[in-house]
């Protein structure tokens, strides 16, 4: 007899989708959450395209904690102090929204306990429960085993669960990238003065060129309701 049909490793929004159609089938769902709570450790420049989400959850804008539509598009190639900027104004087809993921990823993992499953979080699966040659549950921190039938790995693109499980070989540096970023306070009124926005509609910048100083990477800016999310991020084997 297992504790559960099944465990989801990790309340991002992978965890968090597959955790809430599982429960609405009617499994039994235990989803496991290292961070203090979802959307609590997770690293994300700040654009949301629809077109997935929306296949679960349709028109979900209406509800979810977005921050802006993204309506304006900006390219910009910086070389010293100067540079190119292409930019793209108006609705794309393609929608798009900014989002904060503390907030997002919250009301996603909501949407999951709504639908029946068990949410825990600021627990860390240590590694799958491997018995037989087969996956049997998880082992969480402090040993404590947890048996399910089946184990959903949704830790992240580095999946240390598929690793463990030796479904995929060791990373090597080479395969990381190092990113930083800050979420800065402006009003709402400078942002769309700057931006030059109407209200709700939302800008997205990508920044390539001397801004990494010669490391392949580059430079994002999203603008929030109040906030904007500005970061950069290179690739660990160009820096060394
Ligand atoms: C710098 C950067 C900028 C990005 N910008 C964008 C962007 O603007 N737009 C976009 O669409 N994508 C962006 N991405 C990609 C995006 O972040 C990922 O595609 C997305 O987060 C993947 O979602 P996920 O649910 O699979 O994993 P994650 O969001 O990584 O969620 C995994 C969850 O599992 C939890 N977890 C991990 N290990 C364990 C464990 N052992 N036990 C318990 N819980 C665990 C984590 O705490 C986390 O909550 C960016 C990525 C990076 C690195």
């Amino acid at each position: 007899m297992v504790d559960f049909d099944i465990i989801v490793v990790g309340a991002g929004p992978a965890g968090s989708v597959a955790s809430y159609l599982l429960a609405k089938k009617g499994h039994t769902v235990l989803t496991i959450e290292r961070g203090k709570r979802p959307g609590s450790k997770n690293m994300f420049g700040g654009r949301l395209y629809a077109w997935s989400l929306e296949k679960v959850f349709p028109n979900f804008w209406e509800e979810a904690p977005i921050e802006r539509e993204v309506t304006r598009e900006v390219l910009g190639l910086l070389y010293g102090d100067d540079g190119i900027e292409i930019s793209l104004n108006g609705k794309p087809k393609a929608k798009s929204f900014t989002i904060l993921r503390a907030k997002f990823d919250q009301w996603l993992a909501e949407k999951a306990e709504d639908a029946g499953a068990e949410i825990v979080s600021g627990v860390k699966v240590e590694s799958p429960l491997i018995e037989d040659g087969k996956v049997k549950g998880v082992i969480v921190e402090g040993e404590e085993k947890i048996e399910s039938s089946i184990v959903v790995a949704a830790d992240g693109a580095l999946s240390f669960m598929a690793e463990k499980a030796g479904l995929r070989a060791k990373l090597s540096g080479e395969d990381f990238a190092v990113g930083a970023k800050e979420v800065i306070e402006l009003s709402k009124d400078v942002i769309e003065d700057r931006f030059r926005l109407e209200e709700d509609e939302g800008a997205a910048q990508l920044y390539i060129g001397d801004i990494t100083e010669g490391v392949v990477g580059g430079g994002f800016l999203y603008t929030n309701k109040d906030t904007i999310s500005l970061g950069v991020v290179m690739r660990i084997g160009s820096l060394s």
